[in-house]
């Protein structure tokens, strides 16, 4: 039986898998203690169980445990790596390069950043939604000190070519963040190999719980300088003052090790998923895939539904299917995805459009039920245009 809606919309966020949820049930009470209690064992206990996760993440990336910086997720992530770097480079250089395409944590902070003096250039992608390392080279200065350009993105799937820009930051001594959020525990990802220095992901988009993320910080090779944005205890490195969020941080680690062995299997099953999804839905004439970028994450489709009342459909298909037209950010919005208008789509294109993506727990039934629910509520061969 199908539990309705279904959920096609891990982008957003996933469920917490069984597992993790069982990892952090100690933390709550049994192992309550405060991580940075030194003097008593229910302290002892919470530092141990952090630095075990500390180094549950850092082998699935290929850092060191002490370059992983936990935070409350994603968006603090990144705030904290660029505006933190900013700020404590600023002697350095003024300028950031950044992608249209990023997510709106990353362009928020990148434009408040010029409102105190540094100077943003948003590179544009074609209309797969890509970028190419040329273009990211020709945009360097002299005064240019952060390139800022994610993994994959949330709204595609688009994966960027991140060695290549990995190699070129390192060529030209210019300091390399990714949002790696919807990439890491989907595909592989080594900040060595990659030549990442500062890497922002979330729990919650790996089957871990919301409320916790993590910062990669490169500690040598260079050794990457930052601000903290809150001051205190000085916890994690001074980089990031405040109690940590022991069954969060618990979790996060289990979420991460249980990507580490499914992993492969789980993207290779959902890229057959996705391409029957896509191909069943493409077949018509009308509905027509937003990017055909051969490097993609494998559990996403964005699709144009071209034709009178596409962007009706998200809300049509609601008891049914629980998708989106664009990040979740944005979908309390009517604003079309200022993603799929960075590839050139127009308005009505892009609120025409619908996200899928499917996850750990989406099974061959669902997505039959699911493509059979969309099929019906489209017009046919009514071509509007
Ligand atoms: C979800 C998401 C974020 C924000 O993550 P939170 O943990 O919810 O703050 C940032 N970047 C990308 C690409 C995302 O998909």
């Amino acid at each position: 039986m199908t539990n309705y809606p279904i959920y096609l919309d891990y982008n957003a966020t996933t469920p917490c898998d069984p597992r993790v949820v069982d990892s952090m049930l100690p933390f709550f009470n049994t192992h309550f203690g405060n991580a940075a209690s030194k003097s008593h064992a229910f302290g002892w206990y919470a530092e141990e169980a952090v630095a075990h996760a500390r180094e549950q993440v850092a082998a699935l990336i290929g850092a060191d445990p002490q370059e992983i910086i936990f935070t409350s997720g994603a968006t603090e992530s990144v705030n904290l790596a660029i505006r933190g770097f900013a700020e404590a480079n600023r002697t350095k250089g003024k300028h950031i390069i950044t992608v249209a395409t990023e997510h709106k944590a990353v362009l928020e902070v990148c434009e408040y950043l010029t409102s105190i003096g540094f100077d943003l250039t948003i590179l544009p992608v074609d209309t797969d939604g890509m970028i190419y390392p040329q273009q990211v080279e020709a945009a360097m200065r002299s005064d240019t000190i952060l390139l800022a350009a994610m993994y994959a993105n949330n709204e595609t799937g688009v994966v960027f070519p991140i060695p290549a820009l990995g190699a070129l930051t390192k060529e030209r001594g210019i300091a390399f963040f990714t949002d790696a959020t919807q990439a890491v525990g989907k595909i592989p990802v080594n900040v060595q190999a990659d030549g990442i220095d500062l890497m922002a992901f979330s729990g919650h988009k790996l089957y871990g719980p919301k409320g916790v993320g993590c910062l990669y910080v490169r500690k040598k090779n260079p050794k990457v300088e930052l601000s903290p944005l809150q001051y205190g205890g000085g916890h994690e490195r001074k980089m990031r003052s405040g109690t940590l969020n022991v069954p969060g941080i618990v979790g996060l680690g289990k979420a991460v090790e249980i990507c580490s062995h499914e992993m492969s299997v789980e993207s290779a099953r959902l890229a057959l998923c996705r391409d029957q999804l896509v191909s069943a839905l493409t077949a018509k004439s009308t509905i027509l895939a937003n990017t055909s970028a051969t490097m993609l994450l494998p559990h996403v489709a964005n699709l144009c539904f071209n034709f009178t009342g596409g962007d009706q459909l998200v809300r049509k298909l609601s008891m049914n299917l629980a998708i989106s037209s664009g990040s979740a950010c944005s979908s309390v919005s009517v604003a079309p995805s200022h993603v799929l208008k960075a590839m050139g789509l127009s308005d009505d294109e892009a609120l025409s459009s619908i996200r899928f993506s499917l996850g750990r727990f989406t099974t061959a039934v669902e997505l039959e039920q699911a493509i059979q629910h969309v099929l019906d509520v489209c017009p046919g061969s009514q071509l509007t245009q």
